[in-house]
């Protein structure tokens, strides 16, 4: 069962995919921060249920609640023997992504609540190559923060084996150009601390690390598929595959 458990609709950039972006009111009411007495109730009502994966992400950027770091916590430290949720992903745009936020995910995700590998993943939303097209996608000059905290992250993971990381590009017409320098400049990083990882054109599997080109949905699709299809091709990638990593 799959949960996604909003943190908040807010995010700190405006991507020009993003329906977040488009509109003042995400989900046609004032946008919010979740209080923690919600968060507790909401934590505690999963208890019981089979399997349940949990995400704090649906619109939004999580990271941008005030109290993120308190209840990601709080809820690996209710989590023993997975008696709330199995799984936990993170989805993350990585603008406030500092050294010790990055110890403490990876604290949790290697001996917080829970069985081993419950923090399986990270989905790294970045979406360029360049500050320039991340500037001009992301709308927000963040670019090279966004570069650095990920490839930190990644560092300060070392050979510590959860979670494992998705870096994602959503292919579409403001970063097309960049699949190839997107693809290398993350297979370094990854090859770099020894990881096994795939390139992918689909959702990966949370096996190992993914340098992903994402499918964009939209209204005019065939175009759509039509951009995602040549930013493969430029990589050496069926649209539709998986490509393991080059070792
Ligand atoms: S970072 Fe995520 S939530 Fe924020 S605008 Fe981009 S895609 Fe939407």
């Amino acid at each position: 069962m799959n949960v996604n458990l909003e943190l908040t609709d807010h995010c700190n950039i405006r991507c020009r995919m993003c329906s977040q972006s488009l509109r003042d009111e995400a989900h046609g009411a004032p946008m919010r921060f979740m209080d923690f007495d919600t968060w507790r109730r909401a934590l505690a009502g999963l208890e019981g249920l089979h399997d349940v994966h949990l995400c704090p992400h649906w619109l939004g950027e999580p990271t941008l609640h005030p109290h993120f770091d308190a209840f990601v916590e709080y809820a690996f430290a209710i989590n023993g023997n997975n008696r709330i949720f199995r799984r936990f992903k993170l989805h993350t745009n990585a603008v406030i992504l500092s050294p010790e936020r990055s110890r403490r995910l990876l604290r949790l995700a290697n001996g917080g609540g829970g069985e081993r590998g419950t923090f399986e993943a990270i989905h790294f939303s970045i979406d360029a190559a360049s500050a320039a097209s991340y500037a001009f996608v992301k709308g927000a000059d963040h670019g090279e923060r966004v570069f650095r905290n990920v490839a930190r992250f990644i560092e300060l993971r070392g050979a510590l084996p959860f979670p494992v990381v998705h870096l994602t590009m959503v292919v579409q017409e403001g970063n097309r150009h960049e699949a190839r320098a997107f693809t290398q400049r993350w297979s370094d990083v990854l090859k770099a601390a020894g990881r096994p990882f795939r390139v992918t054109a689909d959702w990966p599997p949370f096996d190992q690390d993914a340098v992903y080109l994402r499918r964009l949905n939209t209204g005019d699709q065939p175009l759509a598929d039509a951009w995602h299809a040549r930013a493969c091709e430029d990589v050496g990638m069926a649209a539709q595959s998986r490509l393991p990593g080059s070792f």
